[in-house]
C-alpha cells in the first residue's frame, strides 16, 4: 500500500514545472501537476513565445525599407495589430494543447486549479485534498511595479500581450531585458516609443561596451531613452491620455505606460504558511544544492527560487531535481557561462564575463573589440552596425567573455556558448576556419587585442 496517493505534486505548470513532472513520471514516479492560470506558464503565455514573435511583426517594418535597396518595390506595407494578437493567440492555444498532451502521454495526473499547501504533504485544489512523498513549488514569478500615485495606469508585460488597440505614444519603464525588448517591438509597430530608466545607462548587468552601442542603435532607431529619471506619478487626462510626471521635474504625455521594473517570486496565496519553507529578503525560496527547501519533502525551482529568471535555466534546475530524487543520481546545477540573449533590436548575445567582471576577477585580461557595418547594411541603405567582443584570461589564454550586438546575435552567441563552456583558448578561435560571408567569421578572425587594458585610463 503507498503511504501517499503520488510521489510528487506539481504545483505551477510552466517551464520548468511541466518538465520536472514530465521527467519524473518518465523516471517511474507517480505525478501530479496544479495550475489555475495558464499551461505552459509565463514563457508560453506572456513571455519569450509571444515576445519572440512580436519581434518578428515589428522587424518587418525595417525588412520592407531595406529591401527598397535591393529593387524591391516595398512603398505601401501596412501592419494590423489585431491581427498579429489574434494570430499569436491561436499559436499560443496550440501550445497550451501540446503541453496539456505532453502531461498526459508521460501519465502526470492533472488539476485545474489554485494549489495551496496545507501541510508538508499535503495540497489543496480547491475542495479537494491530495497528498504526496514531495511536492515541487513552481510557480515562476510575477511583474512588479512600484508604489507610486496613478500606479493604477500602468501596464505590465502581461497585458501588453492583449491589447485592444496599439497605441500611438508608449513609455516603457524600466532598463533591463523587458524594457529593451518592448521599447524596439512598440517602435518597429510604428508607436512612437520611449524608454524611462532610473540610471545612467541601462542594462545595468550586461558588459559596458554593449550598455554603450545598444542606447547608440536604439536611438538610431527612433527610441527616445531618458535616463538618470523616473516616474514620481502618473495622471489620467480627460482624452484618456496619460500625464507622466517626472522626478526632478517635467513631465511625458503618453498613451501607454508599460513598467518593466523586474519580477519577483511568486509565493502569494500558496500555503507556505502552512510550512516551513523559508525565503530570502527578496521572497525567493531559499532551497538547497538539490532544490530541496526549509521544509523536508517540499522543492522548489525556477523563477520562485529566484536564481536566475531563464526559462532554460528552470528547465536545467528541474531535469536536476528529477534525476536526484526520481532517478536516484544526485545531479547538482552549473550556472555558469550561461548564455543568454536580449532580443532588443539588434539582439544582444551573450555569454561569460564582461569586461568589468574579468578586471576584477583576474590578473590580467585581453579584449577584443571590432564594431563594423555588415555586408547586408551596404545595399540595405540602414546605417545600424554590429559589435563584438572576446575578452581573455591572459595567463590561461581562456577565452572568458563573449559579447554581441547584431543581427542574429541569439542565435550565434548559442555556439560561442558551447565553446566557452568546453574551455576554448583564444587560440581555439584562432585555429578555427571562418565561414564567409558572414557576421559570425569575425568571430574568428580578431587578433589584435583593442589596447592593454592594465594599463589603460578608464575613466
Ligand atoms: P530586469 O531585472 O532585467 O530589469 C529590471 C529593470 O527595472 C532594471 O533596469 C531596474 O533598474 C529597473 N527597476 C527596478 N525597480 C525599479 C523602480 N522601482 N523604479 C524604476 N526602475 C526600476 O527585469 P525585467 O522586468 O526586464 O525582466 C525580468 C526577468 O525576466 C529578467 O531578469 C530576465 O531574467 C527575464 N527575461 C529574460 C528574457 C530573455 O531571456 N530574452 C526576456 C525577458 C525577460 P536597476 O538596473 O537600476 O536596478
Amino acid at each position: 500500500m503507498r503511504k501517499y496517493e503520488y510521489d510528487l505534486f506539481v504545483i505551477g505548470v510552466g517551464s520548468g514545472g511541466v518538465r520536472a513532472a514530465r521527467m519524473s513520471a518518465q523516471y517511474g514516479a507517480k505525478v501530479a501537476t496544479a495550475e489555475d492560470r495558464y499551461m505552459g506558464g509565463t514563457c508560453v503565455n506572456v513571455g519569450c513565445i509571444p515576445k519572440k514573435l512580436f519581434v518578428y511583426a515589428s522587424h518587418f517594418a525595417e525588412d520592407h525599407a531595406q529591401a527598397v535597396g535591393y529593387g524591391w518595390d516595398a512603398s505601401n506595407p501596412k501592419f494590423n495589430w489585431q491581427v498579429l494578437r489574434d494570430n499569436k493567440d491561436r499559436e499560443i492555444s496550440r501550445l497550451n494543447g501540446v503541453y496539456k498532451g505532453m502531461l498526459d502521454s508521460a501519465g502526470v495526473t492533472h488539476f485545474d486549479g489554485r494549489a495551496r499547501l496545507v501541510d508538508a504533504h499535503t495540497v489543496a485544489i480547491n475542495e479537494q485534498q491530495v497528498r504526496a512523498e514531495k511536492i515541487l513549488i513552481a510557480t515562476g514569478s510575477w511583474p512588479v511595479i512600484p508604489e507610486f500615485p496613478g500606479q493604477e495606469h500602468v501596464i505590465t508585460s502581461n497585458e501588453a500581450f492583449h491589447l485592444d488597440e496599439l497605441p500611438e505614444r508608449a513609455i516603457i519603464v524600466g532598463g533591463g531585458y523587458i524594457a529593451v525588448e518592448f521599447a524596439g517591438i512598440y517602435k518597429g509597430l510604428g508607436v512612437d516609443s520611449h524608454l524611462l530608466y532610473r540610471g545612467p545607462l541601462f542594462l545595468r548587468n550586461f558588459d559596458i561596451s554593449v550598455r554603450q552601442f545598444v542606447a547608440e542603435e536604439l536611438r538610431k532607431k527612433g527610441v527616445t531613452l531618458h535616463f538618470n529619471t523616473n516616474a514620481s506619478s502618473i495622471e489620467k487626462q480627460s482624452d484618456g491620455s496619460l500625464k507622466v510626471n517626472l522626478i526632478g521635474g517635467g513631465s511625458l504625455e503618453t498613451d501607454l505606460v508599460m513598467y518593466a521594473t523586474g519580477r519577483a517570486p511568486n509565493i502569494q496565496d500558496i500555503g507556505l504558511e502552512n510550512v516551513n519553507v523559508k525565503t530570502h529578503a527578496s521572497g525567493g525560496i531559499i532551497v538547497d544544492d538539490y532544490f530541496e527547501t526549509t521544509e523536508p519533502g517540499i522543492f522548489a525551482l525556477g523563477d520562485v527560487i529566484d536564481r536566475i529568471q531563464l526559462t532554460p535555466v528552470a528547465i536545467a534546475e528541474a531535469m536536476a531535481f528529477s534525476r536526484t530524487h526520481f532517478l536516484n543520481q544526485p545531479t547538482t546545477m552549473d550556472y555558469d557561462n550561461i548564455a543568454t540573449a536580449v532580443f532588443c533590436q539588434p539582439n544582444i548575445g551573450t555569454v561569460g564575463l564582461t569586461e568589468d567582471d574579468a578586471r576584477d576577477q583576474l590578473e590580467e585580461i585581453e579584449v577584443y573589440e571590432s564594431t563594423f557595418r555588415p555586408l547586408k547594411h551596404t545595399l540595405s541603405g540602414s546605417d545600424e552596425k554590429t559589435l563584438m567582443k572576446i575578452i581573455v584570461d591572459r595567463t590561461t589564454d581562456r577565452v572568458v567573455g563573449v559579447h554581441m550586438v547584431g543581427s542574429e546575435s541569439g542565435e550565434i552567441i548559442q555556439g560561442i556558448g558551447i565553446a566557452i563552456k568546453a574551455g576554448a583558448t583564444k587560440k581555439t578561435f584562432d585555429s578555427t576556419i571562418g565561414i564567409h560571408p558572414t557576421t559570425a567569421e569575425e568571430f574568428v578572425t580578431m587578433r589584435e587585442p583593442r589596447r592593454d587594458p592594465q594599463t589603460e585610463d578608464r575613466s
